[in-house]
């Protein structure tokens, strides 16, 4: 699976898709990512990618030249591609997403739009597969849009978590349910006189108990 990020800040992945579970897929060859700067598809000398708006108003908004252009080249001719825009406007992802986009059986590659300003010139919507929010509030830019469709895709991929990481039981893997809570030494937490123990059962070593506490203790969602 390769992730094709176009943003007119590429610098800003420098640091996370290079630590931790998204390296390693990388070094694996599970994933991976190529990022693209926008300006590369600009034709004035200034390499402007954005303009006023039609009908006046705030802000500048993302031209659709650049967009179109980067789009075209790194498409190509490969068909199992798939073209996402971040907005605030779009679908709202979760994990039963990213858990349908994670088992596409072909491996499906994504060029991920990443849009600044007051967002991108409507006629953009022409040329995309789906717009995706990451949640009803308003970043400034699509670049942590992409790191986190990044992030919980690829955690799902088959072999990407170890089994001490498995994402079976994690938050939101069924709708609605949350994983139940955990704990590590030590055993007696204190600040102050305040004692903060953990649950004696966990160190029971009872795995059946352990397995029915734990499933008590997981909870219907109560965040939303
Ligand atoms: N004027 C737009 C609006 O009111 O919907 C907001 C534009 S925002 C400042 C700039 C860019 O950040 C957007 O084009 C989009 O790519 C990204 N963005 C902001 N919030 C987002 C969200 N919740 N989900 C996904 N992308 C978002």
């Amino acid at each position: 699976m390769t992730f094709h990020i176009i943003t007119i800040f590429p610098d800003i992945f420098n640091s996370y898709f290079k630590e931790s579970i998204i390296k390693r897929a990388q070094e694996k060859k599970q994933i991976s990512i190529k990022i693209y700067d926008l300006r590369n598809w600009a034709s004035d000398r200034h390499r402007s990618v954005d303009d006023t708006p039609y009908g006046g108003g705030a802000g500048m908004v993302m031209k659709i030249e650049p967009l179109y252009k980067a789009l075209k080249e790194i498409k190509g001719r490969k068909k199992n591609i798939k073209v996402i825009l971040f907005s605030a406007k779009g679908k709202v992802w979760n994990q039963q997403l990213a858990q349908i986009y994670s088992n596409n059986k072909k491996a499906q590659d994504y060029i991920l739009i990443c849009g600044r300003y007051e967002g991108v010139d409507e006629r953009l919507l022409n040329f995309i597969d789906e717009e995706i929010s990451i949640g009803n509030y308003v970043l400034t830019g699509g670049e942590i849009p992409a790191m986190i469709f990044v992030d919980s895709l690829t955690r799902l991929l088959p072999g990407v978590l170890g089994n001490e990481e498995s994402a079976i039981e994690e938050s939101h893997s069924q709708p609605g349910i949350l994983e139940y809570p955990h704990y590590t030494k030590p055993h007696c937490f204190s600040v102050g006189r305040k004692k903060y123990f953990v649950p004696e059962i966990l160190l029971s070593g009872d795995h059946q108990k352990i397995k029915a506490w734990r499933e008590k203790m997981s909870r219907r969602i109560t965040n939303s």
